[in-house]
């Protein structure tokens, strides 16, 4: 067969040579060390957490080693692609602060190794679609759908590995090209297959996180270009992390099984053989069990999830972080006031097994991020969220800024500080007994004492509140209420000696949290009582006079 003659014939308009390729992407003038790496999203609409996560890896190993990070749009499953996409993942990832040196942008593309979308990169494939093909190491093959059904049906039975190679593969490799020729002016559609070799040899691949992997060699005629001239995954890898000079791929584990057909492609194309890094797939504890992360099942695997419930940007790049190397944890104890990106990532400490992702975790490491910030900049963060996802909360929050602020500073002074807030979402529920708009009393007195007393204590407190108290002065009158009126002022008096008082002091606070916030459970009444201002409280405890 004249392998060059048949290049020519499946690629008449390919002109370009594979030597211009490497002229027009050279090799990257970085400083020994610096690494290339990108992501690879496939624009499917829908942006998951994964995407963040390898993300981070891959930014942090880039710009760690002063090296370059960019953004490849992998669009070749038209199918899949729905409109938007691209932009909503571009703002996903800059929304997380997830800075590109290069690559798609969401009004075209910058550098200089683009296009970065692979749809529109199909000549430059076609260039090496071509090269394989005249050294005979491609081949156009012309099976339908239902002749390779009926190849597989036959391999089940026979209890063989599906597919396309060896003998199923032979009457497609051996049509002549008159034949080829004559299908194709038929108009008969075909896919450019690779020429897998049937050896029984081991490869050994070194990754960065798993170590050397020993796998069978391909033997697959797997597919290079799809019917309609675009390339399969596994070719658009290949081409473009060669021409855009990636240094290390770093992607789920869910391709390791295809890496024997990556590293032939390498090898047939005479390429340097990337370092690649499969990170470990997002797991999660159900019933007991861990399992894979679901589209169907699982919320949290998506981005939006995060921005939905008002998960701070830090919160999830500290889990993820966390779910990535085992020291993080201890990195941010001992260096609690620095910035994540300032931590010294590494391969080494990156777990192979699934990594957890457990909300709980996530919850508290929200809380400790919340914590950390200021009332001021709780305030803006929130109003920022609330604009988006609960207009209502954000007009209270513009129309009562000081006490907005004040009451996201409620204890936050004292060495340990409170962790209400967990979540923006969260944080619109919890503030909003600070607003006569939204206050509600949802707890009972009922479990606090009887309605006579109930309304005489209040009716006192009332008369002797005067709300420019020192808190010490102030609790000193709510001690004297409580004795007076038969209650314990120490909790652990009445504990021996129930019989001997009406409740304890514990009954009376809780009585005027009830009042003032609905809860009984909220922080101290005396800082609340000032956020709130005197005419609130007055307001709201005068109620319980009567009722
Ligand atoms: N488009 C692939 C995906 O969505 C990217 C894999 C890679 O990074 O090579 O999973």
């Amino acid at each position: 067969m004249d392998y060059q003659a048949l290049a020519e014939l499946l690629f008449p308009d390919s002109t370009a040579t594979r030597e211009e390729m490497e002229a027009r992407y050279p090799a990257r003038s970085l400083p020994e060390g610096a690494c290339v790496t990108r992501i690879g999203p496939s624009p499917t609409g829908f942006v998951h957490l994964g995407n963040l996560y390898n993300a981070v890896i891959a930014e942090r190993i880039a710009h760690q080693s002063g090296g370059v990070f960019y953004l490849r749009i992998e669009d070749t499953d038209q199918k899949r692609e729905v409109g938007g996409a691209v932009e909503t993942l571009i703002s996903a990832m800059s929304y997380y602060g997830v800075r590109f040196d290069e690559g798609a942008t969401a009004d075209g593309e910058s550098g200089s190794y683009g296009p970065y979308r692979q749809r529109q990169r199909r000549e430059i494939y076609h260039v090496f679609a071509k090269w394989l093909t005249a050294q005979g190491l491609a081949y156009p093959c012309f099976l339908t759908a239902e002749e390779i059904d009926a190849i597989r049906e036959k391999q089940t039975a026979a209890k063989e590995n599906p597919g396309i190679y060896g003998p199923y593969a032979e009457t497609m490799r051996s049509l002549s090209i008159e034949e080829i020729r004559a299908r194709m002016d038929a108009g008969q559609p075909w896919v450019l297959r690779y020429r897998g070799t049937m050896q029984e040899e081991t490869i050994e691949v070194t990754d960065a996180i798993r170590g050397t992997l020993s796998m069978p060699r391909n033997c697959m005629d797997f597919v290079l270009l799809k019917s309609d001239g675009i390339p399969t995954y596994h070719f658009a890898h290949v081409v473009d992390d060669h021409l855009m000079r990636s240094t290390h791929v770093i992607r789920g584990e869910e391709w390791i099984s295809s890496l024997p057909m990556h590293i032939e492609l390498f090898r047939a194309l005479g390429w340097e053989i990337p370092v690649y890094c499969h990170t470990a797939t997002l797991m999660k504890l159900d019933n007991g069990n861990k399992r894979k992360l679901s589209k169907r099942l699982d919320p949290e695997l998506a981005l939006s999830y995060y921005q939905q419930e008002g998960i701070t940007r830090d919160a999830v790049w500290e889990l993820l972080l966390t779910l990535l190397n085992s020291n993080y944890e201890e990195w941010r104890l001992s260096n609690p006031e620095t910035s994540y990106f300032a931590f010294p990532y590494s391969f080494q400490k990156m777990s192979i097994s699934g990594a957890l992702v457990d909300l709980d975790k996530l919850r508290d490491i929200s809380k400790d991020v919340l914590s950390r910030m200021t009332a001021q900049d709780l305030y803006d963060q929130l109003l920022a969220w609330c604009d988006t996802y609960n207009p209502d909360f954000a007009a209270l929050l513009r129309r009562y800024p000081e006490r907005s602020v004040a009451a996201l500073g409620v204890g936050r002074t004292a060495k340990k500080p409170r962790k209400d807030l967990e979540t923006w979402k969260q944080a619109c529920r919890f503030l909003s007994f600070y607003y006569d708009e939204t206050f509600t009393v949802t707890d009972s007195m009922d479990e606090q004492c009887e309605p006579e007393t109930r309304r005489t204590f209040f009716r006192t407190y009332l008369e002797r509140y005067d709300h420019s108290d020192d808190s010490t002065v102030w609790f000193d009158k709510v001690k004297a209420i409580t004795d007076e009126l038969g209650f314990a002022v120490k909790p652990k008096d009445f504990k021996k000696n129930p019989g001997q008082y009406k409740g304890s002091i514990v009954h009376i606070t809780n009585m005027l949290r009830i009042a003032l916030t609905g809860h009984a459970n909220a922080p101290d009444i005396h800082e609340v009582s000032h956020v709130l201002g005197e005419e609130i409280v007055r307001a709201r405890l005068a109620r319980f006079t009567q009722e």
